[in-house]
């Protein structure tokens, strides 16, 4: 409602507005020029009845007249269109059912006017309901009258003597008017009303057309920066590949301790910036939601000691207690799940528990909660002694690339990405992290998760034969005749040099099709198989393989090099047929177990 209108205000341009309908501002114009018109015509009737002296309906007709007045003031002043419409269809019902019943005491054409007027009226100015009411409230009345009349019994002393015929005249005019003006304003607000539908469908036509290209923009522009940042890191990570295997070979030839010393820091760093390569790839593909959970049968008491195992020493180097608490009821029992997501996050928790805490105790604590038709709850919480995190900033940890305070930073180093990536990892799965913390006295974080259990009794690890066979593997690998299929130069100038360590020659395929090729028509023990080569991949080169006629050569062992530290390469390894992998940049002990257990388990006589 436009509040700047004055008392004084006659004109109908002030009380529109904005904000208003194009219908009710059709209703309030109509009211303007409609009262002006009742005013007209009132007035003329009152003269014609003053000339004609007719005290009473002269007197009535003043009523009548001063209320339009005010009804119109009160317009020009608060368009409150409702409330004048009501008052104006009480007046006129008055009006009509006294004509009917008392001035009249007939049904005559000035009341069939007065009664369409009223039912027009009401209908376009106050909707259905009141419409119907209006409407029914003059019918009625009206309807008994006739009956009445039809039984001759109705007539009351009340009836002027003469019936005024220019004062009819004048009414039946005024309501022929009324009538006419009505549906000419109601017409063309609707069409007016239509139009502007069109229009706004027109607009928002475009609107969409114009908000889908800009959402098209948004996600090209985002996919290019996932892809950016996808492909930037592969390639920071075959460099960094190479680097680390340099510096393994050089610690392998002895070096003077001096060099030892440099060597050590030249490794910890090139790990670093690895770990931080890997969160940002890692990271970047949880993002863009291509992070596929497996399922797959596993046990938590092993996952958690292979987890832990590493983070031990460290916690031990840097002076700390390192307590791994397993519930017993969880000893002898496999569980479905993804290991290595699982792993990601233990490691990621304990890793920031060892980081973060100086002196005291690191607790790694797994607890079953409930069993129940074979799944299982499980509580993992790892707690530390450490520098603690301020309530505030409990949330913000989660942030990525954000930690606690720039001292963080500067102190600890880190990225600010562990936390990101666990907690969208547990989100992925419908799971909550809880955090407690007391700076200065230390940090909790804790999640459970649930893991549906085998039914078959699952015997205990036997741990040392397995460790013991290691050690043999480790010492004598013999030597075999190894197929190396590896496109990067760097990478199979490192091979060699590794290899010329064991006392082996490995041949060198440049792509998974020349690989095939020397397979059918050499002799090998076992292959070593990169994943990403021109001309056909790892993969397609594994299958190919696993189908030679040949069954001596379709069951070589393959060995998968994966550059990828992404977690669901496993799955993919597995179902081309390869028998392992290792991922770059492989240590070389952990490359030579898997070679000698895979060699020791075919009938492929090892040569010497
Ligand atoms: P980063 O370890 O690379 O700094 P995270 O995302 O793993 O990144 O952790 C974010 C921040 O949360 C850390 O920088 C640190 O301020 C805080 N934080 C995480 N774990 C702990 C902890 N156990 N004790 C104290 N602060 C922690």
């Amino acid at each position: 409602m436009n509040k700047d209108v004055g008392f004084f205000n006659f004109s109908v341009n002030k009380i529109l507005t904005k904000d208003q309908t194009i219908l009710d501002q059709a209703r309030i114009r109509l009211l303007y020029y409609g009262l002006w018109l009742a005013i007209i015509a009132v007035g003329a009737v009152w003269l014609n009845l003053y000339v004609e002296h007719r005290e009473i309906l002269t007197y009535s007709t003043s009523l009548l007249f001063l209320s339009l007045v005010i009804l119109f003031k009160y317009l020009t002043f608060r368009p409150r269109w409702g409330i004048i419409s009501h008052i104006l269809l009480v007046l006129a019902t008055m009006v009509n059912l006294t004509n009917v019943f008392i001035t009249l005491q007939s049904v005559d054409i000035i009341t069939a006017q007065i009664t369409f007027l009223i039912i027009v009226f009401s209908f376009y100015m106050l909707g259905q309901t009141c419409g119907l009411f209006y409407s029914l409230v003059n019918l009625i009345p009206i309807l008994i009258f006739l009956v009445l009349m039809f039984n001759s019994s109705y007539v009351i002393g009340l009836k002027p003597k003469v019936v005024d015929e220019s004062t009819k005249i004048i009414s039946i005019c005024a309501t022929f008017i009324f009538i006419i003006f009505i549906q000419n304003y109601f017409y063309r607000a609707f069409i007016k009303n239509i139009r502007q539908l069109k229009v706004t469908a027109e607009e928002r036509g475009s609107l969409n057309v114009e908000l889908e290209k800009v959402l098209e923009k948004a996600e090209k522009s985002s996919q290019a920066k996932s892809e950016f940042l996808s492909t930037m890191s592969h390639e920071i990570r075959t460099p960094m590949n190479a680097v680390i295997g340099m510096t393994n070979l050089l610690m392998m030839g002895n070096p003077r301790p001096d060099q030892k010393d440099n060597l050590e820091i030249l490794k910890f760093s090139a790990n670093n910036l690895l770990a931080l390569v890997n969160d940002v790839l890692d990271f970047n593909k949880i993002e863009s939601g291509k992070v596929v959970f497996e399922n797959i049968k596993f046990n938590l008491v092993e996952l958690m000691q292979n987890v832990c195992g590493g983070q031990r020493l460290k916690a031990e180097e840097k002076g700390l207690d390192f307590i791994l608490e397993i519930d017993n009821n969880l000893r002898n029992k496999d569980v479905f799940g993804d290991p290595t997501r699982l792993s990601q996050i233990i490691f990621n928790l304990v890793s920031n528990a060892i980081k973060f805490t100086h002196n005291g105790t690191v607790w790694v604590n797994v607890t079953q909660l409930e069993d129940r038709h074979n799944i299982i709850t499980v509580d993992f919480s790892v707690k530390d002694t450490g520098i603690g995190i301020e309530k505030e900033n409990l949330d913000m940890i989660f942030e990525p690339f954000t930690q606690e305070s720039i001292t963080t930073t500067r102190q600890y180093g880190g990225t600010g990405l562990g936390l990101a990536i666990v907690k969208r990892l547990l989100e992925l799965q419908n799971l909550r992290m809880s955090v407690q913390s007391q700076p200065a006295k230390g940090s909790e974080f804790s999640f459970n998760m649930e893991f549906p259990v085998t039914t078959e009794s699952v015997a205990e690890p036997e741990k040392q034969p397995v460790i013991a066979a290691t050690a043999k593997a480790v010492e004598s690998i013999g030597t075999p005749r190894v197929l190396i299929a590896e496109d990067n130069m760097v990478n199979v100038m490192l091979m060699k040099k590794l290899f010329s360590k064991w006392n082996i020659v490995p041949t060198i395929a440049e792509n998974g099709e020349r690989a095939i090729e020397m397979v059918q028509y050499g002799n090998f023990d076992i292959i070593l198989m990169d994943l990403q080569m021109p001309v056909l991949n790892g993969f397609d080169a594994a299958v190919e393989i696993r189908k030679l006629p040949d069954p001596k050569k379709a069951n070589i062992p393959i060995i998968a090099l994966t550059a990828s530290a992404l977690f669901d390469i496993r799955e993919r390894v597995f179902g081309s047929g390869m028998n392992d992998y290792v991922s770059k940049p492989f240590k070389p002990d952990e490359l030579r177990e898997k070679m000698q257990t895979l060699l020791s388990s075919t009938s492929t006589p090892i040569q010497t």
